[in-house]
């Protein structure tokens, strides 16, 4: 297989408290290894904590989100520049939640990705499709239009990640088979290479939606999957540890 980072992406979403991030921290330190990494997203008024706690560990985090500009009048916002100044080392950019509840265009999403690169933070760009899509046939129509909004804007030496998350699979116990998610990062991966070629085999493609300790294994034995976004399996430290080791 292609010399590509493998990670595991825990995504806290809304959920947790001070007291999970002064459970889990010190215990996921304890199991980083540096053949995968293992980063922590948590609700952005725990970075600091996060990152106090993960000092000088193996343990990477960021954000759950970015703003499209450097600064301004954006109550409620944070700025690329202020998760770097934080330690961040990610920031996850077009969850389908986002692009649900908040609007967020494929426009948005790659605004928002390239402000994260100008600021040295690596952006984990979520792309996936609908059921509704994929029950039409339009899986691939649709991935490639939300692929190419970002790619364009994308300097050819910026370091991304991608995630598929299948809108189906979040948060829905319903995770893709391997066989699936894996048709789908191949076909991300040609996409890729037609902007750079590069990039077909050198940019991690994460797999999201549903995963957990039972299948983390088989979605991450598949060649084109190189770890995982993690959403409510996360929140227990143990199911995220044996997702780790899965990878
Ligand atoms: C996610 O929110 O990115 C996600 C994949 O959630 P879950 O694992 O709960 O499906």
């Amino acid at each position: 297989a292609a010399k590509r980072a493998r990670m595991v992406v825990a995504n806290w979403k809304m959920f947790g408290n001070l007291a999970l991030c002064r459970e889990s921290l010190p215990l996921l330190a304890k199991a980083a290894d540096v053949s995968v990494e293992l980063v922590v997203c948590p609700p952005a008024p725990y970075l600091g904590e996060v990152g106090r706690l993960a000092n000088r560990s193996g343990v990477h985090y960021g954000a759950q989100d970015v703003a499209e500009v450097t600064h301004g009048a954006r109550t409620g916002e944070w700025s690329a520049d202020m998760l770097a100044e934080l330690g961040c080392r990610y920031a996850i950019v077009g969850h389908s939640e986002r692009r649900d509840r908040h609007r967020e265009c494929n426009q948005t999403v790659a605004v928002k990705a390239a402000m994260c690169i100008a600021a040295g933070v690596i952006p984990i760009v979520c792309v996936g499709e609908t059921m509704e899509d994929r029950e039409s046939g339009k899986t691939e129509v649709v991935l490639a239009e939300q692929l190419k909004a970002i790619l364009q804007r994308m300097q050819k030496k910026a370091v991304f990640v991608l995630a598929y998350e299948p809108v189906w699979a979040i948060g829905t116990g319903l995770a893709a088979t391997p066989e699936m998610a894996q048709d789908v990062h191949a076909f991300l991966r040609h996409q890729l290479a037609l902007f750079v070629p590069a990039w077909g085999d050198s940019v991690t493609i994460l797999y999201g939606g549903s995963v957990k300790a039972d299948n983390a294994a088989s979605l991450f034995a598949m060649p084109d999957i190189d770890g995982g976004l993690i959403g409510g399996a996360s929140l227990n430290v143990l199911d995220l540890l044996s997702i780790y080791r899965s990878a």
